[in-house]
């Protein structure tokens, strides 16, 4: 099965069921205030949980891009060293607002991984909510009773509220969940071990796939809980670990999701892709990656600048171009000549990234050349500082170099701080912190007698916001108009 065929049956199993299919929203989120990307498939649903607007349907299901790059969910430290986190994925979800519960969520949930997709049964582990004394919220007796006669005793395992219980914050609405985890090794290895011990410990093979959250309480003040009038299910999958699954791959990298990808990385490196840990596959893994997470927040109204959201995007671009400058090779823009195979990728399913793909390469390719120009010169000075470093017995990097290291190369401190660990060195973080606070300062009173309209990507420090607007590219400048 192709993984657009994976993502249309998902579609089309809950269009059976009557759920309405809507489009993903933006990875950008929209209104609100309290997310910076959207990192799941509920975020655009939140309002109707806490009563606030009234949903399209009572059954919905869609594909959501997300990206956890940021706040309580942030994977990028994982991205190219693991082989199931990404920062962009595509999270598929269905949504019931006061409408089916626990049951037809957990039996069609079951239906759909080993009627439709075939996953044997003897290799699904679920999850279920053990409860909490001490934060007065119950075991889900209602799961254990309604998996036990699909899944038998022996394979549900009982999850803590770390796993198991979803809460949007500290109060509001809340309830149990329920996980399916996929074990993917060979069959010795299950003989010798069972699956079941390996759930949630980080094994690259016994992987959750999807999270069936039941949200049936509403935390009041003084942190108890009521029952909520209406109860809704949330549910969420990971479409490149199920993709994973089903093609029977041992990592989401060599699923149809990314080997197209790989294969353009192949062609331009000269170096063949291998699965492996060494530094020129965690660097093919972490572009293939990151291209995506880039491209689609470029597509969704982002660009890369050096504030909020769009510092977070420039920030994971020059990720992948060091790692591809040290470890492929690329001394020229390259992560931009991926950007076509990606677009025809995806152009059934997220058609804003095809219909923007010339002005997506343009920006990513602006973005690179402006980083090789002073990386290469960057990386020379790193490796004095850490030589001088290691001469001296010292493990941290003081926050001035860090900093000057990000005003003249544009280094990240995030980037510096991965290749200070590649040498088991620590940044000093709020030494860092506290140079950047003081460089604002001074550049707030040059700013103030300067308000032009337009503003070049190149020289977007002093800006606050660098909105859609995009107005004209030549190789060394991209504009847009502030807004
Ligand atoms: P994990 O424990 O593996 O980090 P999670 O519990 O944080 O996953 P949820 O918030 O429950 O994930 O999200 C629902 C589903 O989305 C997960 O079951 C998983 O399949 C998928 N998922 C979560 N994070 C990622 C990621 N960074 N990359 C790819 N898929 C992800
Ligand atoms: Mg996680
Ligand atoms: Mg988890
Ligand atoms: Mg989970």
């Amino acid at each position: 099965m192709t993984s657009s065929e994976i993502r249309q049956h998902y579609l089309d199993f809950f269009r059976s069921k009557q759920h309405l299919i809507v489009s993903s929203a933006p990875l950008v989120a929209k209104n609100d205030p309290t997310l910076m990307f959207n990192n799941s498939g509920m975020a655009q649903f939140k309002d109707f949980f806490l009563g606030n607007g009234t949903p399209p349907a009572k059954r919905v299901a869609d594909t959501q891009k997300c990206l956890r790059v940021s706040g309580k969910h942030n994977d990028l430290e994982d991205v190219g060293f693991d082989t199931y986190h990404h920062t962009m994925f595509e999270m598929l979800g269905n949504w019931s607002f006061g409408d089916y519960f626990k049951k037809e969520a957990i039996e069609w949930a079951w239906e759909l991984l080993t009627g439709v997709y075939k996953l044997p049964k003897d290799r699904l582990y679920v999850s279920v909510f053990q409860g909490d004394e001490k934060d007065n919220v119950p075991f889900d007796q209602e799961a254990w009773d309604l998996w036990k006669p699909i899944v038998g005793e022996d394979r549900i395992i009982l999850g803590n509220k770390k796993d198991n219980f979803w809460e949007m914050g500290d109060t509001g609405p809340c309830g149990p969940c329920s996980e399916i985890h996929v074990d993917l090794r060979p069959q010795e290895e299950v003989d010798q071990k069972p699956g079941k011990e390996l759930v949630n410990a980080d094994h690259p093979q016994v992987v959750e796939i999807w999270n069936l959250v039941f949200m049936q309480f509403n935390r009041k003040a003084d942190s108890s809980l009521e029952p909520l009038p209406a109860r809704h299910v949330d549910t969420g999958m990971g479409f490149e670990r199920l993709c994973m699954a089903i093609q029977g791959k041992k990592s989401n990298y060599d699923t149809d999701v990314f080997t197209g990808t790989i294969r353009v990385i192949e062609e331009l490196s000269g170096q063949t892709y291998q699965g492996t840990m060494e530094k020129s596959d965690v660097a093919m893994r972490v572009i293939a990656d990151h291209i995506r997470a880039v491209s689609f927040a470029i597509a969704d109204g982002l660009v890369p600048s050096n504030v909020r959201a769009g510092y977070v995007i420039r920030r994971i671009l020059r990720r992948a171009i060091r790692y591809g400058y040290s470890y492929l090779g690329f001394t020229e823009p390259f992560m931009t000549k991926l950007v076509p195979t990606l677009a025809l990728q995806f152009a059934a399913v997220f058609p804003e990234l095809n219909a923007q793909r010339d002005f997506v390469a343009t920006v990513i390719r602006e973005e690179e050349i402006s980083f090789l120009r002073t990386l290469g010169q960057g990386l020379r000075r790193l490796d004095q500082i850490i030589g001088q470093l290691t001469d001296t017995g010292k493990d941290t990097i003081d926050g001035e170099t860090v900093f000057e290291l990000n005003d003249t190369f544009g280094f990240p401190a995030d980037l510096t701080a991965l290749i200070a660990r590649e040498q088991r060195l620590k940044i000093d973080e709020e030494g860092f912190q506290n140079a950047l606070a003081q460089q604002k300062t001074r550049s707030r009173k040059d700013a103030a007698s300067s308000a032009s309209d337009w503003v070049d990507l190149m020289d977007a420090d002093r800006v606050e916001f660098v909105g859609y607007d995009f107005v004209e590219a030549d190789s060394h400048l991209v504009k847009y108009r502030k807004v």
